[in-house]
């Protein structure tokens, strides 16, 4: 998993931050999906790599449940976590118990939270009553 990553961590296009994230998402029948973070002179449509992945596998028909982990990589030396806009797609389309795992570049430093530990408080479709 963590060379995979290497390898798609060049394909991120962030000529902006130059901050460049890869991720994996590992659906429970063995499928994975790959994304980038993409960014474009108009930021607000730009997309982060966890997204990217989790909108592919959404995409080919998996649902919430289908959704094992996702694996995150940075090119630093400290394991990344997604952003809050991330976190609200993880929250409606993951379950809690999703587990994140986020490695440094070198895979060294590796960090894993679930779903749940990243969004406490969160507002979800329980909240507007939609199923
Ligand atoms: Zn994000």
């Amino acid at each position: 998993m963590q060379e995979r990553l290497r390898e798609l961590l060049e394909n991120s296009y962030a000529p902006l931050s130059n901050y460049k994230v890869a991720a994996i998402v590992k659906c429970s029948d063995g499928n994975t999906f790959e994304g980038v973070n993409i960014e474009t002179t108009s930021p607000a449509s730009g997309v982060c790599a966890e997204r990217n992945a989790l909108y592919s596998a959404i995409a080919q028909g998996y649902k919430k449940n289908d959704i094992e982990s996702i694996y995150i990589m940075n090119k630093g030396e400290k394991p990344c976590f997604p952003c809050f806009i991330c976190r609200q797609a993880l929250n409606d389309l993951c379950n809690p118990e999703t587990f994140i795992v986020s490695f440094n570049y070198k895979g060294t430093n590796t960090v894993s939270v679930t779903v749940k530990d990243l969004c406490p408080f969160s507002f979800g479709e329980e909240d507007l009553n939609v199923k």
